[in-house]
């Protein structure tokens, strides 16, 4: 397993947001987290790449512990969290925000590098080429979302966080960013996709989880998923 985690709770002061959350995620899978507003699904993704410490439970990443760690040392460690509403920097340009997602590897890579990482983004997202010295917060909403999440690729992770990336997009940006979402995982990142479009990320991923205040309420194969009536009634509009 790449990603562990074992009866997992976190808390906004007195209120439990996560009640013993336990699941796991394989080396090159998508993993949807589906559920209804309010389900936890951002605490879980924020609860992982270390911006909310858990209160219980136990996080482990390619056999480290991480359970505790800051959100630097997690993404040292390979785990990109593309958060929801994007936070771009957007008074810097599209090609700064994309260097700062590389901010951990700076001392490592060379600028040559950093410029290859770019360009090979740029592939995935031709409009991001387009507007490299535009500055963010400049760009249409499908754009910044291309963009925070050419800025997750920069880290290099091996496993990605998507929190939402479909939130206000048209439909046929979200069909071009899931295509996206399906070469990343060919070219083997793992991916955890919390999605309030339930059924594209059913249809996209591997397996998945469904939350209900704070706890697993169903899982397995996203096809299986997809037949399940109860979550055809509950999130799949009842077709
Ligand atoms: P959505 O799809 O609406 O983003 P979600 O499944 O991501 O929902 P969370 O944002 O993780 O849900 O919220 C889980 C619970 O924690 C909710 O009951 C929410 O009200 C509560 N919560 C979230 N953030 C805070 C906060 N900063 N302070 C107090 N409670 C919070």
């Amino acid at each position: 397993m790449l990603l562990s985690i074992d009866d997992l709770s976190s808390y906004y002061g007195q209120i439990q947001a996560l009640k013993g959350i336990s699941l796991a995620v394989e080396q090159g899978e998508i993993v949807a987290l589906v559920g209804a507003n309010g389900a936890g699904k951002t605490t879980l993704l924020n609860s992982i790449s270390g911006l909310m410490q858990p209160r219980e439970g136990c996080i482990t990443f390619d056999g480290h512990d991480i359970t505790h760690k800051s959100p630097v040392d997690v993404v040292k460690l390979g785990i990109s969290h593309v958060p929801e509403h994007r936070q771009l920097f957007g008074t810097m340009t599209v090609q700064d925000n994309l260097l700062l997602g590389a901010y951990h590897r700076r001392r490592q890579a060379s600028r040559k590098q950093l410029e290859d990482d770019i360009a090979a983004i740029c592939a995935i997202f031709p409009i991001l080429a387009e507007r490299k010295n535009q500055l963010a917060g400049t760009l249409s909403g499908g754009e910044q979302q291309m963009l925070a999440i050419g800025r997750g690729m920069m880290a290099k992770p091996r496993l990605m966080l998507l929190d939402e990336p479909s939130l206000g997009l048209a439909p046929l940006i979200v069909k071009s960013l899931f295509e996206v979402i399906a070469t990343l995982r060919e070219d083997g990142t793992t991916i955890v996709l919390v999605e309030q479009n339930a059924r594209a990320a059913l249809r996209l991923a591997d397996r998945a989880y469904v939350l209900e205040t704070g706890k697993v309420v169903l899982e397995g194969a996203a096809d299986d998923l997809l037949q399940d009536e109860r979550v055809q009634a509950t999130y799949l509009g009842g077709h």
